[in-house]
């Protein structure tokens, strides 16, 4: 009987509380599952949970779509440093030999991430943003390249697993109730990597919104940079967040917490209007998945207006003007 082969998830845990990112991964493996069902391959969707009396993630791991787990509970991965968790997780991955294995393309996951791929000696697809499954049962990673001028779609296929750490809020988490059944539990040798121990975190203050969580964005690109006072009244009362496009964040005038895009962060709000801002590539990478897209500029041929739901020509300054005159 052919054995199942494995989709690894990585779950990343900080402050006792599970990343976002790897519930959406454990959702992505389910997608990939469905992939490989409809070209005739079995797989399992497994959460590799490492870290410090972290038994109650196992439920959450069933929760949102896992379909095993393997558990590495231990004292030193309480606060872990790149390495221990590297080589929890390089253990994991040598004992069971997965297909496929999902990182989230955090801080942590973009340390860990190449370091288990050299391990394993298995190549690395870093911050993909789409995944799916080819009919020779290859994953195509597709990720931004040249300078997030194109996309390229990445295969790996010699070596396993096939490796991607994917960019957070790119994939929605689902929940799908999955069976629950007793984690495998995995002993790791920490020798090698004993000569470092993490003491304390601290964490640093966030400076900017959680543009995550907004429905409403009103983001400015650089040609607002003179006129911020104007974009931030008119947030205020639309009950909207502020965000920005790179241009603007390069004025020095607006932090890059503030920054949404490839090198920002990634929303999907209900409403997100776009004033003066250009459209490139790299700016709509983080938004163009937004319900309803606005576009304010006065530029009829700007890229913007080929993402928008509804397109405005005009001098954005006097857009926003009229609009507070309604607000
Ligand atoms: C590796 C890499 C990563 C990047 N990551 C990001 C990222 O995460 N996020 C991001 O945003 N960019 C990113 N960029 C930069 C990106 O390529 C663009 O340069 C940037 O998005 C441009 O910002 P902008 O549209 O505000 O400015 P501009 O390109 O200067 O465009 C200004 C726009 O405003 C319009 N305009 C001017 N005056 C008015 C007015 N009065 N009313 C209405 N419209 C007006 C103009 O027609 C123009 O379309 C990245 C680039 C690289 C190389």
């Amino acid at each position: 009987m052919e054995t199942i082969k494995k989709l690894f998830v990585m779950i990343e845990i900080r402050d006792q509380q599970v990343m976002e990112v790897s519930y959406q991964l454990l959702a992505l493996a389910q997608q990939l599952k469905q992939q490989y069902k409809s070209i005739d391959q079995s797989k399992e969707v497994v959460a590799v949970v490492m870290g410090h009396q972290v038994s109650w993630v196992v439920d959450e791991c069933y929760r949102y779509g896992a379909d095993s787990v393997l558990l590495v509970d231990d004292k030193k991965l309480q606060y872990p440093s790149t390495q221990h968790t590297t080589r929890a997780l390089v253990t994991c991955v040598e004992k069971h030999c997965p297909e496929v294995l999902l990182i989230g393309a955090t801080v942590v996951g973009r340390d860990v991430a190449p370091r288990v791929a050299a391990s394993v000696r298995t190549g690395l697809t870093a911050d993909a943003v789409k995944v799916e499954v080819d009919s020779d049962g290859l994953l195509l990673m597709t990720r931004p390249a040249f300078g997030g001028n194109l996309y390229a779609t990445i295969i790996c296929p010699d070596t396993y697993p096939q490796m991607s750490s994917i960019r957070p809020d790119v994939f929605e988490k689902h929940e799908y109730l999955c069976e629950f059944k007793e984690p495998e539990v995995v002993e790791v040798l920490f020798d090698e990597v004993d000569q470092i121990e993490v003491l304390e975190r601290i964490e640093r203050k966030s400076e900017g919104p959680d543009l995550r969580k907004a429905n409403v964005i009103l983001a400015a690109g650089r040609s607002m940079a003179n006129y911020l006072p104007l974009v931030e009244k008119t947030a205020e009362l639309m009950n909207a967040s502020l965000a920005a496009s790179r241009g603007l964040v390069e004025t020095g005038k607006v932090s890059s917490a503030y920054q949404v895009g490839q090198t920002g962060v990634t929303v999907k709000p209900s409403i997100y209007i776009a004033c003066g801002i250009s459209g490139a590539l790299q700016h709509t990478a983080g938004m163009d998945q937004s319900q309803t897209i606005i576009a304010i500029n006065n530029d009829p041929d700007a890229p913007i207006f080929g993402v928008s739901t509804l397109g405005i020509v005009g001098d954005a300054i006097e857009v926003l003007e009229a609009v507070q005159k309604h607000l």
